[in-house]
Order: C-alpha cells, then sequence, then structure tokens
C-alpha cells in the first residue's frame, strides 16, 4: 500500500496512487513495504527477457494488477514495433570496468519513453479496476521532449485523451515536427503564442481552476497530468537497474552479489530515485553517482546536506536537466529520514525560503549511498568529442556530462567498481551540439541537415522515428493566445457553449 510522504492518514493501492497522482496534501505516495530481492532472485532474473523482468520487478509493488494485466500493460508498453533494440535497454560495454546503459531505443529516441510508455497502460488498466466512470484528460506543458513522449505514450489508450501546448517560440523544429505529426485519436497538440513559463503557467491554472473542474467532471472529464511525480511513471524505471545488473551477470562480467555503481544524468531526480529503489529492494550498488549541468543544486545538497534553489538558472546544451527544484528528491528526504514531519517541514521551508539544510543523520546517510558532480557546457562538448576519439562511441549532451562526473569521481575516490553510465538520450535527439562537438564548428543547418551530418560523422543510421519525420503529414495545426489556453481545452472538450451558459 501506498502513503503520502507528507503524513496524512491515506493510505491507498497501487491502481488508486497512480489515479489520484499526487496526494492530497501536496506529498507524494511511496510504498510502506519496500519489496526485497535475493542473490537467487536477481541471478534468475539474468535468463530473461526485458519484458520478463519488468513482470516481475513491477508486480513486487503492484500488488492489486493480476499477473495477465501486468503483463499486458509491459507488452503493450516494450513491443518490438516501437523499441529498435530486441533487448529494449541494451546494455553497451564500453571497457573491461564501464558499461553504457543505453534508454534510448524507444519511439521518441530519448529515455523518457521507457515510463512513459508504461504509465498510460497503468493508468488506463487502474482506471478499469477502479471502476471510474470518467474519461482522462492528461494535459502537459512542454519544453519539447516529455511532450512527445507523452504523446506517444497515450496515443489510442483507452478512456484517455492527452492535450499538449507547446511554446511556438522555444521547440527545436524536431521537436515541433514530432509533435505536430502525432498519430492517434485522442491526442492533441496546441502552440501557444508565448515560451514555456507561458505554456507552464497555463496549464497550471486549468488544473487549479475549480469551477473549471467542477465542468468537466460534470461532463464526464478529470484532469491528470504525466508528469514524474506519479508512481506509475517512477516504478518503470527500477526495472533497467536490474536489468543491466542482470545483464552484468549474464556475460560474466560480475559475479552473483558485486557490487557496481551508476552514474545518473539527473534533473527532477526520478531516474537516480529508482537507483535508489533498486538499491533498497536488495540490488548491490555501491554508489550512485548523481551529475548535473551548470544548474548544479543537487551537487551542493548531495555534498553539502544545503538544498538552494535561490541561485542563477542556466540554459544549457543539456536541456532536460535545468532544473532547479528536483521534486522527487522528497521521496528520499522520506526514506532517509523515516520522518513524515521532517519532510513537510522541509518541503514549507523550501516553498517559504527557497532553500532548507538536513541533519547530520541524513548527510551520512546520504554519502553512504550517493556521490555527485557537474560540468558545465564546455566540459559537455570536451567529453563528446573525447569519448568518441578515444572509444569510437557517440554521446548526447545528457549522457556526456554523466560521462564527466564520472571522470571526476574516479580521479577523487580512486574506485575501480564496475560502472554503468546510464544514457538518457540518443545523440540524434542533439545532433546540433554532437555534430559540433565532434567537428568542432557550429553550421548554420536545418534540424534534418544535422541528422545527415552526423549520420556521415559516425556512419550510425538515423533513429527511424525521427527519419521518417520528413515524409509524415501535419496533423495538428491549432494556435492560441496564452490568456486563451482554457476555451482551448474546452473546444477540444467540445464543451466550449456549455461553459458559457
Ligand atoms: C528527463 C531527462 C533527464 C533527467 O531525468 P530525471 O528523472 O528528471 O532526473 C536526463 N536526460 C534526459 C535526456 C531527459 O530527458
Amino acid at each position: 500500500m501506498y502513503t503520502s510522504t507528507r503524513g496524512s492518514s491515506l493510505v491507498l493501492n497501487a491502481s488508486q496512487a497512480i489515479i489520484r497522482g499526487l496526494a492530497d496534501d501536496g506529498g507524494l505516495f511511496v510504498p510502506q513495504v519496500m519489496p526485497r530481492f535475493n542473490v537467487d532472485d536477481i541471478k534468475n532474473l539474468s535468463q530473461l527477457t526485458y519484458r520478463q523482468r519488468a513482470c516481475i520487478i513491477l508486480a513486487s509493488f503492484l500488488n492489486d494488477y493480476s499477473p495477465d494485466e501486468i503483463r499486458q500493460c509491459v507488452d503493450n508498453a516494450y513491443m518490438p514495433e516501437k523499441f529498435d533494440n530486441e533487448l529494449v535497454a541494451p546494455l553497451c560495454e564500453i571497457d573491461e570496468s564501464l558499461s553504457v546503459l543505453e534508454l534510448w531505443h524507444g519511439p521518441t529516441s530519448a529515455f523518457k519513453d521507457m515510463a512513459l510508455q508504461l504509465l498510460p497502460q497503468l493508468l488506463s488498466t487502474a482506471l478499469r479496476k477502479e471502476a471510474v466512470s470518467n474519461e482522462i484528460v492528461i494535459l502537459v506543458a512542454t519544453s519539447g521532449d516529455t511532450g512527445k513522449a507523452a504523446l506517444e505514450g497515450f496515443k489510442d489508450v483507452n478512456k484517455t485523451r492527452i492535450i499538449v501546448f507547446y511554446p511556438s517560440e522555444g521547440v527545436s523544429e524536431i521537436q515541433k515536427l514530432q509533435m505536430v505529426t502525432q498519430e492517434g485519436k485522442n491526442t492533441f497538440v496546441v502552440a501557444v503564442n508565448g515560451n514555456f513559463d507561458d505554456a507552464q503557467t497555463g496549464v497550471k491554472n486549468i488544473f487549479n481552476d475549480v469551477l473549471l473542474r467542477e465542468i468537466i467532471e460534470h461532463n464526464g472529464f478529470s484532469f491528470s497530468s504525466a508528469n514524474s511525480i506519479n508512481w506509475g511513471r517512477l516504478v518503470p524505471q527500477i526495472v533497467y537497474y536490474f536489468s543491466a545488473y542482470a545483464d552484468m551477470l549474464k556475460s560474466n562480467r560480475i559475479s552473483a552479489n558485486d557490487k557496481i555503481n551508476f552514474v545518473v544524468p539527473t534533473g527532477n531526480f526520478g531516474n537516480i530515485l529508482a537507483g535508489y529503489y533498486a538499491l533498497c529492494m536488495g540490488l548491490p550498488i555501491n554508489k550512485l553517482i548523481c551529475a548535473s549541468n551548470a544548474n548544479d543544486v543537487l551537487t551542493e545538497f548531495l555534498m553539502t546536506g544545503v538544498y538552494n534553489r535561490k541561485r542563477i538558472f542556466h540554459k544549457t546544451l543539456s536541456p532536460s536537466m535545468d532544473i532547479l527544484v528536483s521534486s522527487n528528491l522528497e521521496r528520499l528526504l522520506y526514506h532517509l529520514s523515516g520522518n513524515t514531519n521532517t519532510v513537510k517541514n522541509l518541503m514549507e521551508q523550501l516553498e517559504k525560503n527557497g532553500c532548507y539544510s538536513v541533519n547530520d543523520d541524513i548527510i551520512k546517510a546520504i554519502h553512504k549511498i550517493f556521490w555527485a558532480g557537474f560540468a558545465d557546457d564546455d566540459k559537455t562538448i570536451e567529453t563528446i568529442k573525447y569519448i568518441y576519439d578515444k572509444f569510437n562511441y557517440v554521446v548526447d549532451p545528457h549522457t556526456a556530462v554523466a560521462w564527466h562526473v564520472y571522470e571526476d569521481y574516479k580521479k577523487q575516490s580512486g574506485d575501480d567498481t564496475p560502472t554503468v553510465i546510464v544514457s538518457t538520450a540518443s545523440p540524434f535527439k542533439f545532433a546540433d551540439s554532437v555534430n559540433f562537438a565532434l567537428s568542432g564548428n557550429r553550421e548554420n543547418l536545418t534540424g534534418f541537415e544535422q541528422l545527415e551530418k552526423l549520420t556521415g560523422i559516425t556512419k550510425w543510421n538515423i533513429p527511424a522515428p525521427l527519419a521518417s519525420l520528413r515524409e509524415k503529414p501535419i496533423l495538428h495545426a491549432i494556435t492560441c493566445e496564452k490568456s486563451m489556453m482554457k476555451d482551448t481545452v474546452l473546444e477540444i472538450l467540445s464543451l466550449s457553449e456549455r461553459f458559457s451558459e
């Protein structure tokens, strides 16, 4: 069962927690009991496919889902038509002690697919199990990648509809094409005249509009979000930590019970938190290494115990990590302190003062498990080139940040434990930065020309979902002013007239 990090007495099963997303007291849902896996359980995983591994890990958390329901969700999420690698999350060996876990073989070529392919399946199943009659309307404001991954995940999923708002100025040409060519009967994509903040504020206002909510509930709809604090988005990410370990066992790179490190490019702290859950469940992990870009708020926190969001916001070459408030950190604070009052106080301080600091016990607990570092844009570019020259392997800027932090960690700690770098995007997703790093010059090319150039340098194929964009018809052409987002939602739900009455 699941409870809130902030101490309300609410206790829910997994379906209910996934439907609600956020607890009423503003806290996040956490499992009351951590499932445990022993050496033999983990050894057994190494003989299985990714989908079979996923079923076992998910079943340990989603007690109210039947094995058949879980299997159906997993098969729909990770079907071969959607992932261009049969292993789903393959491990690429770099040298004796270093591997890269490639999480970008899904339909949008980035790691968000790992969770956003499965969340809609879990949600749709939960709605059926809990006999919820309303259709769920997912609202997303996106700066690019999350919107597309959510659209792909919710496409044609029963009893759901998804509306994505993207800023007309602020997404790349390829990102825009990915969204406006989106297929699916239940998908809607809207360009907002404004920047990302405008789009995000508009969506928040819609969520907070009590009258609007009443009207749409009355007409058979409920709003929900697909953001990374939903338990249904976190739990799929635990699977690939086990899967990576199982693959290392399978290829005899490690023996049962050997510990390994993971290095994770981090933004909202969802990915690395899933690694922490894997550790708590018994996976032999030595260190979880948290990598940030110039927005190094987490580096400071994990090293010193001081969280301070009052700092300059940097727009970097690894935009999916440009974050100053990492929401999922709340779950870690809960597990380390074991005290909902502590969490509540810290979150109130963050809200009020923009900062907080944790006590020595928590800092000690953090240092046992975590190490943290960061890389600025210059280091990121340098690292992409260094990896290509040294290993003939190409990484995107987010993965390069992690790689640089790993090199720093090795130098400072002398630790030679086998290590997995978690790779979160295909280099083609950020072809302009990667081309600049590899060729040394920044050319003024279109998105497609950048893809061609990167293929030319690397001889890797352009991922099919990106290559096929050229031929796809534009299916979404709605634009709206930032003041009209609510009206646009009502129009999409065919409720405009009823609302004005
Ligand atoms: C979202 C994202 C991240 C950050 O992951 P969190 O779970 O938010 O820490 C890193 N890299 C890429 C490419 C992403 O899309």
